[in-house]
């Protein structure tokens, strides 16, 4: 594989002792065997050059979560129907501050999905260079079809349970898939109910009226964009002119088509998990933002404002619509093997993922193997959850930033990020390799910490 390393050093025979055991330990959990996988062997010069961490186990703590909660959620629906879903709460690693990371609400959410979530959440966290730890949680209920209240009673469920085991200092959840701003409240809502007293930093992707920042929601998409414009600029070009494929319609895919439009390029397709919309004229964001933000409605409607866009359905032809830069803002595994080769022969550029592990490790080895430009998701899109940290200062200030502040601040982090990113892969013998800088610099942060702190 060109993203692993292919030496046969003591490093690497440790790396596969760790990863073998895992594998028995976690055998039907393939998304989080899939993003330690990634991680781990891109480590190995670390490992070389560092015996401490080996000597340490800093390696096999760090692929073990600190704890891990499931429980029931129990509610009742609209047509008095007790209903009964699964809840959890990952929290993977506190070496750098309080567990930090979003819920998703999707029926495919299981324990592997949460693991490969909050494991990834550790090393993205660490590279936004804010004091927050590893963590993530969700559900297997699915908000498609239900009514507000239902969603409501569900948050307030879900909640119930959960408020024990958070707080500002100890676990700070947010939204992910199938938890917007809405839920966020609710959420919120039910936290203040149980707990009492104002507690704002508790939970981030709040309302503006509640503690929330400005630029939170705009944060993930606008974040990508900034990280694949820093690198655009290592060969001389830039968002100007360029087709954009984004794939999705949340808000990481909304806000990433609008930057990506306000400095000049022309986005020709989204999506949502129905299919498809192609508009060669150029995707209109006021009609998107309309379908999605204010009626929650399906993507296919965008046709009848634009009868000159298509809409296809299934999600997976997004990929054979040529363009220079692809983002992928939908959700893990979108891009295969297949998908990559097919944007590689329509010319793709670059790559900047939006979305959690959207690229399989087949189609990041297609990547690299063909020069494109590749911008990998614990790097590109750690733009919504350094927000987030953003949203959890202003909280504790009492104090709140303009729009103009916070996304300044954003754009600073996400520079850095890529700066950071770059270094490593050059410090550590990768140079131009952004994956294997970003699990790097990722990783070195959180095993310094979990070094001086002792075995614990
Ligand atoms: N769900 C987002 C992510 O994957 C944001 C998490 C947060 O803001 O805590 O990073």
């Amino acid at each position: 594989m060109v993203t692993l390393t292919n030496t046969d050093s003591q490093a690497k025979t440790y790396i596969d002792n760790v990863y073998n055991k895992l594998q028995t330990l976690n055998a039907h959990e393939p998304e989080f065997l899939q993003a330690v996988k990634e991680i781990i062997y891109s480590l190995t010069p670390v490992f070389e050059q560092h015996p401490e961490y080996v000597d340490a186990a800093i390696l096999e703590r760090i692929v073990e979560p600190e704890r891990i909660l499931k429980f029931r959620v129990s509610w009742v629906d609209d047509n008095g129907k007790v209903q009964v879903n699964r809840g959890y709460r990952i929290q993977f690693n506190s070496a750098i501050g309080p567990y930090k990371g979003g819920l998703r609400f999707h029926p495919s959410v299981n324990e592997s999905i949460i693991k490969f979530l909050g494991f990834e959440q550790i090393f993205k966290n660490s590279l936004t260079g804010q004091p927050i730890g590893g963590g993530k949680g969700g559900s297997d209920f699915d908000p498609k079809g239900k009514s507000n209240n239902e969603i409501m009673r569900f948050c307030q469920a879900f909640m119930t349970e959960l408020y024990r085991h958070i707080g500002q200092d100890t676990d700070v959840p947010a939204g992910d898939i199938g938890v917007g701003g809405r839920e966020v409240g609710y959420l919120y809502g039910q936290y203040k109910r149980i707990r009492g007293g104002y507690e704002p930093g508790v939970l981030t992707g709040k309302g503006l009226s509640f503690g929330g920042s400005l630029a939170r929601t705009e944060a993930t998409g606008y974040g990508c964009v900034y990280f694949v414009k820093e690198m655009l600029k290592e060969i001389g070009e830039s968002f100007a002119n360029q087709t954009v494929v984004v794939s999705g319609s949340g808000n990481v895919a909304i806000y990433a088509t609008q930057k990506a439009q306000q400095l000049g390029a022309k986005v020709v397709a989204v999506s949502d998990s129905s299919g498809y919309i192609h508009d060669p004229n150029g995707i209109n964001i006021d009609t998107l933002k309309d379908i999605k933000e204010v009626r929650k409605a399906r993507i296919s409607e965008y046709v009848n404002v634009h009868p000159e866009a298509t809409y296809t359905e299934g999600c997976a032809g997004i990929w054979t619509i040529p363009c220079d830069i692809a983002l992928p803002c939908a959700t893990q595994n979108e891009i295969d093997e297949a998908a990559a080769k097919t944007l590689v022969a329509n010319g793709v550029k670059a790559v900047g993922e939006g979305a959690n592990m959207p690229s399989t490790l087949e189609a990041i080895d297609v990547y690299y193997a063909n020069k494109v430009l590749f911008g990998p998701a614990k790097a590109a899109n750690a733009g919504g959850v350094a927000v987030s940290a953003l949203e959890m200062a202003q909280d504790s200030q009492r104090q709140f930033w303009t729009f103009e502040e916070v996304d300044a601040k954003l754009h600073g982090i996400m520079k850095n990020i890529y700066k950071e990113c770059s270094e490593a892969a050059k410090q550590y013998g990768h140079e131009g390799n952004l994956l294997v800088g970003a699990n790097i610099a990722g990783f070195k942060k959180v095993a310094d910490a979990m070094l001086a702190q002792g075995v614990i």
